[in-house]
């Protein structure tokens, strides 16, 4: 059986197992042809496989971030300080409109390598208006798994010309890339339509993204937008639908266990019922939630509602950084401040943060998780760490005390792409090149810019 799946085979071997879904123990993961085939007793007979040592580590599932934006990577600390619509009108959009092929495929390896060394296995991305097979394919081959979609922006104000596109060519051309794109580079890509947000599409784009999603099942394209982020959008939304954003989306068909919308902060009890209901996804990103200003949202009542709810970095200049475990503790900690501090233990954030993810992709049944027969997306954690001692729960050190520098090893489908901190040759990344490539592409990009 080696040749082409050759380096998908192994066995992790002495650490503690997270299953997520299962109790925490100690144990071996026997990895076969990139999916996970048995979780062993510690010390079980060596199988004739590469052994990866993880005696002391912890070894869970990959982090699932399900709202980046890759495509800002190089505007990292280039529009602080400034809330939503002022943020977007005079630095992102004159800096998406600036970007050309080199620059998305240096902002792409420069937030991949950056999600791959701190424990994200898997991403749901929404790109800029063009320039999105750079995008993707930079992406694609750096072995991170995503599901991606170009920006779709076919009105608005203070949108840049170069962004602003008909409504007939941003589903033509989003058709053509969820064509080409879908079920990609061995299935680890897939398509999101990715209308950017109410205030920037049409009622014709939505409908039309609505219909395209609405006939497909979780093998289907996914709907990715951002709803009821800041109170500013919130009113001027108001204004144009005469409802608020939960219930204008779903007027459209923008709805249901195929859509995942970002933010959600601004939610009263009867949006956060429609949301439940409706199976449509949520992904709280606390750190930009904080940063532009806009608020903590309602996690822990969404979640006794039952809804579906994922994390997310979003995009390097509005948190600036896209460490899953920086955004795992926050979602964490915020909702103990709002509710008590029983609220959202380290368990369930954990579970967020994977499985949580995994469901807003519609990949539950390949990701999220450690069990047999799913994909081999695993991360190895070092806990001994200053900054973890003396040693405790395994569960509340992930969410409490360690972070994303502590991650040691990452296998996506069983492919080995961090090997004791260090980007292995498999993801085509370095990080001095990549740090000298983004310092002159994001200069280049300013320029153009005029920023
Ligand atoms: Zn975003």
């Amino acid at each position: 059986m080696a040749g082409a799946d050759s380096g998908r085979d192994w066995l992790i071997r002495g650490g503690t197992l997270i299953p997520i879904d299962g109790p925490v123990r100690p144990g071996d993961l026997l990895i076969r042809q990139g999916r996970i085939a048995a979780l062993l007793s510690p010390g079980s007979p060596a199988a004739e496989v590469p052994v990866l040592d993880a005696s002391g580590c912890l070894v869970l599932p990959g982090l699932v971030q399900a709202h980046v934006h890759l495509c800002q990577t190089l505007f990292r600390g280039r529009a602080d300080d400034l809330p939503l619509l002022r943020w977007l009108r005079e630095r992102v959009w004159p800096y998406e409109a600036a970007l050309d092929e080199t620059s998305l495929r240096a902002a792409a390896r420069l937030g991949a390598a950056e999600l791959l060394l701190s424990g994200t296995t898997t991403i749901l991305d929404m790109g800029t208006v063009h320039g999105q097979d750079a995008l993707a394919d930079a992406i694609a081959q750096t072995g991170l798994r995503a599901t991606l979609g170009k920006a779709m922006m076919d009105r608005g104000e203070g949108v840049p010309r170069r962004l602003r596109e008909t409504t007939r060519e941003s589903l033509a051309e989003s058709d053509a890339l969820c064509r080409r794109w879908h079920g990609a580079a061995e299935g680890r890509i897939r398509y999101a339509y990715a209308p950017r947000f109410i205030l920037s599409c049409s009622d014709a784009l939505l409908r039309g993204v609505a219909e395209r999603v609405a006939d497909g099942d979780d093998r289907g394209p996914r709907a990715h937008t951002h709803a009821a982020e800041q109170r500013d959008e919130v009113a001027l939304v108001r204004a144009r639908m005469g409802t608020d954003n939960i219930h204008g989306l779903r007027r459209l068909g923008i709805a249901g266990p195929r859509t995942v919308l970002a933010h959600c902060v601004h939610t009263d009890a009867r949006q956060r019922r429609t949301l439940a209901r409706d199976g449509t996804h949520v992904v709280h990103c606390p750190s930009s939630n904080l940063k532009l200003g806009s608020g903590v949202a309602p996690i822990a009542e969404l979640l006794a509602l039952g809804a579906s709810v994922a994390l997310g970095a979003d995009g390097a200049p509005c948190n600036n950084n896209l460490d899953g475990f920086l955004e795992l503790r926050l979602a964490a900690l915020l909702q103990k401040a709002r509710r008590g501090a029983a609220t959202l233990p380290a368990a369930r954030a954990l579970e967020l943060a994977t499985l949580g993810g995994a469901r807003a992709l519609g990949l539950e049944q390949e990701i999220g998780t450690l069990a047999v027969g799913k994909l081999a997306d695993v991360i190895v954690v070092e806990p001994r760490v200053l900054h973890a001692t003396p040693q405790a729960d395994p569960v509340e050190m992930l969410v409490y005390a360690l972070r994303g520098s502590d991650v040691r090893d990452v296998l996506v489908d069983g492919r080995l792409l961090v090997r004791g901190r260090t980007l292995t040759p498999l993801t085509g990344l370095d990080v001095e090149a990549l740090r000298a490539e983004a310092e002159q592409q994001a200069q280049r990009v300013r320029q153009r810019a005029g920023l």
